[in-house]
């Protein structure tokens, strides 16, 4: 008798510590949801004071982070509306932000050893044309450089800067620099319509309901770079050069990069479309995350 008391009483033990366990996650998930919610609102009223005093196309929107346990997921938002009389720049925010409220540290990075070789995988190819797609490939693998006047981004007179046309060669550039850590520089691509690859860059017909163009989540482990996923919206309408340059920029946030404090580089939360290259100040950029210098803002010194 005494016996079964006590196997009854060890029973609802655990019975307690399971219900208890259930309890912590629903208040977990609720505290998640509260902090969605609340962030969700002010993202909403930051973007609609600065819609207010802009009358910019360009829009990046926010960088955010969700805290799941040890993964932290880190995306960003651009908005691109081109048009060729645009001739003025178009401010946009960068924020870095978890879910709990806390500043999130944009250091990460991909750690691989030298032979690796990353794939990118183009989803829905088949929605635009075959010249499109060359255009997303070129922001990535070409190693072509383009030599600018520096009076077309008010750095000098009499002076020019070298810019890249695809992250290859500048990757390639970075390298050139020892770092602590192997910046990616091999890179595969494919076109499948699974969600396979390393960095995954979606076409998609549907527009961004707030109009953005481009989208890039990535999810990190630490400060390793475990998956980056680009989504470009309304695809088929962009223009070829305005694709390849939001596919460029979404690109540097799929290899680690934040926004540069120069207003016309290309990772610049401020987009100029006159120059939407890869600069000196980004591949330094580079050399310098890879290095393993902590930091969450790229500066420009040219
Ligand atoms: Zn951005």
């Amino acid at each position: 008798m005494e016996q079964e008391k006590i196997i009854d009483l060890e029973q609802q033990k655990i019975i307690f510590a399971h219900l208890t366990k259930i309890m912590k996650n629903k208040i977990e998930i609720l505290e998640n949801q509260r902090n969605v919610v609340s962030y969700a609102l002010a993202a909403k009223i930051a973007s609609e004071s600065s819609t207010k005093t802009s009358r910019n196309r360009i829009k990046l929107k926010t960088i955010y982070c969700i805290t799941a346990f040890a993964i932290i997921a880190c995306g960003s938002v651009i908005a691109i509306n081109l048009k060729s009389d645009d001739a003025e720049p178009f401010k946009t925010r960068y924020m870095v932000e978890n879910l709990r409220g806390d500043t999130v540290d944009t250091w990460k990075f991909w750690k691989i050893d030298a032979e690796s070789t990353l794939v990118v995988n183009i989803m829905n190819s088949g929605m635009v044309g075959e010249h499109k797609i060359k255009s997303i490939k070129d922001a990535i693998l070409s190693t072509d450089t383009l030599s600018m006047d520096d009076s077309i981004t008010h750095k000098g007179l009499g002076t020019s800067s070298t810019y890249f046309v695809g992250w290859k060669g500048a990757l390639e550039e970075s390298s050139a620099m020892k770092t602590k850590y192997v910046i990616p520089t091999k890179f595969k691509i494919i076109e499948s319509e699974s969600e396979v690859g390393n960095i995954v860059i979606k076409l998609s017909a549907l527009k961004d309901q707030d109009g953005y163009s481009g989208f890039t989540k990535s999810t990190v482990d630490g400060n390793e770079i475990l998956k980056s996923q680009i989504v470009i919206y309304d695809a088929g309408s962009l223009s070829d050069d305005g694709l390849e340059a939001i596919v460029r920029h979404e690109f540097g946030h799929a290899l680690g990069l934040g926004h540069s404090t120069a207003p016309e580089d290309l990772m610049a939360p401020t987009i100029s479309m006159q120059v939407p290259y890869i600069s000196e100040c980004d591949i330094g950029a580079v050399s310098q995350l890879y290095d393993g210098v902590t930091m969450d803002k790229t500066v420009c010194t040219k």
